[in-house]
């Protein structure tokens, strides 16, 4: 689970961290109160959209203006900008072509940078460690510092179980240039960061840029944290700012009923029981040149309540032209799925072809409801059978 900047700030300042004061606004009248009230000289008016980039991103409406992470030197400045960003599109290299709608802007009091650093805490699941990485190029995206100068990103493992120490600080903090009165407030504040991660669950948690200010203060100037969706149920705080409209719908839909479904690009709709099975189902579309359309693992106890929405949830994508079942009864029975499959292809109008491969207990009879059920199922003996038949179907379909 992704959560905003402004959000992400507030949880990082009460855990000590120095954080610009800054207030969220939903109107262009109220950023310009918001920076009245912080008073001061130069504000900065942040799009929150839960994307990064948005400096450098550009807005649908004016993609020849400014991004949307602006600076301004008046009230008058800060409310123009805020009303040129909301109810806007903004897409940034994050977002994906489509962009994302600016519903709210975040009003900081502008900050005097002398350097910018990058500093992040993740899982690193390559080597099972909680993992520091920071360098001294902060404010550009980490992906291409790691490409076009890799010296200069320091990647340090954590063990859990000792968690962050002194030493790890002090190495982080030489690499990063910390003035030597410095260091103890960057340990301090490295330590904060370290004990929230752990606290909360984050999966990561990304300052680009920590930046070193003109009089030497060590300011947070932008955040992001992810949080781990399997520790959500401890986690009532972070629950409690979920912005579900910042999340793809069908996506949000499937979580409600236990599904893991994550929306491609392709026209293929796979159901399919157990992620390793739903990952191969992937590739084997690939294999034979369809395109997935979504990973959508129903789960070891799919039940037909849960074949049904996970049926509805792939035809509402506008882009699926075939739907491929694939499920191994285990635990379940292909019969039971058969009947799923069948209650749920009359429910939401199958108007696409489906492929249907079962295998496991009760495989004959699964296949045997398929086919007195008279519905056009096209049933599949192996996976890649079913792959070839979806894919052919599509394909003579449009
Ligand atoms: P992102 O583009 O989504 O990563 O948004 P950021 O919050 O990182 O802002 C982008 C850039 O705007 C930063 O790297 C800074 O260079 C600049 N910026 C943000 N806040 C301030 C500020 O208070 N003062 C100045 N001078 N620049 C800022
Ligand atoms: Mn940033």
């Amino acid at each position: 689970m992704n959560i905003h900047e402004y959000q992400a700030k507030a949880i990082l300042s009460s855990y000590n961290i120095k954080t610009p004061k800054g207030k969220i606004a939903f109107n262009a009248d109220e950023a310009a109160k918001i920076a009245q009230d912080l008073g001061g000289k130069i504000w900065v008016v942040k799009s929150q959209i839960h994307a990064g980039g948005r400096g450098a991103g550009r807005f649908t409406n004016n993609p020849d203006g400014q991004g949307g992470v602006r600076i301004a030197r008046s009230n008058e400045e800060v409310k123009a900008h805020a009303a040129e960003m909301l109810g806007q599109v903004l897409v940034t290299k994050q977002t994906g072509p489509e962009g994302k709608k600016v519903k709210q802007v975040y009003i900081e009091e502008g900050c005097n940078i002398s350097r910018e650093l990058y500093l992040s805490i993740l899982i690193d699941r390559s080597n099972s460690n909680i993992t520091i990485i920071a360098s001294t190029e902060g404010g550009m995206d980490i992906e291409t510092v790691a490409k076009t100068s890799p010296e200069k990103i320091l990647t340090l493992p954590i063990d859990p179980v000792s968690g962050l120490k002194a030493f790890h600080s002090r190495k982080i903090s030489y690499l990063l240039g910390i003035p030597e009165n410095k260091i103890q407030n960057a340990s301090d504040m490295m330590s904060s960061l370290y004990k929230a991660f752990i606290d909360l669950d984050a999966s990561l948690i990304e300052i680009n840029p920590l930046v070193i200010t003109d009089d030497d203060e060590i300011v947070v100037l932008d955040a992001k944290m992810n949080f781990d969706d399997n520790a959500l149920y401890r986690q009532p705080k972070i629950i409690a700012i979920r912005d579900e409209d910042e999340e793809d719908p069908m996506e949000l839909e499937a979580s409600k009923h236990d599904l893991n479904y994550i929306k491609l690009d392709g026209s293929i709709g796979c159901m399919v029981n157990g992620a390793g099975l739903a990952m191969a189902t992937m590739d084997i579309i690939k294999l034979y040149g369809g395109q997935p359309a979504n990973f959508l693992d129903v789960g070891g106890s799919a039940d037909k309540e849960r074949v049904t929405t996970a049926f509805k949830i792939i035809l509402s994508d506008p882009n699926v032209e075939g739907i491929m079942v694939n499920i191994f009864g285990g635990i379940m029975r292909c019969d039971v799925i058969a009947e799923g499959v069948i209650a749920a292809a009359h429910e939401v109008e199958l108007n696409v072809p489906l492929v249907v491969r079962l295998e496991g207990t009760n495989v004959e009879l699964g296949q045997k409801i398929l086919i007195d059920s008279g519905l056009p199922i096209v049933s599949a003996d192996n996976l890649a059978d079913a792959a070839r038949k979806i894919v052919n179907e599509v394909a003579k379909a449009s």
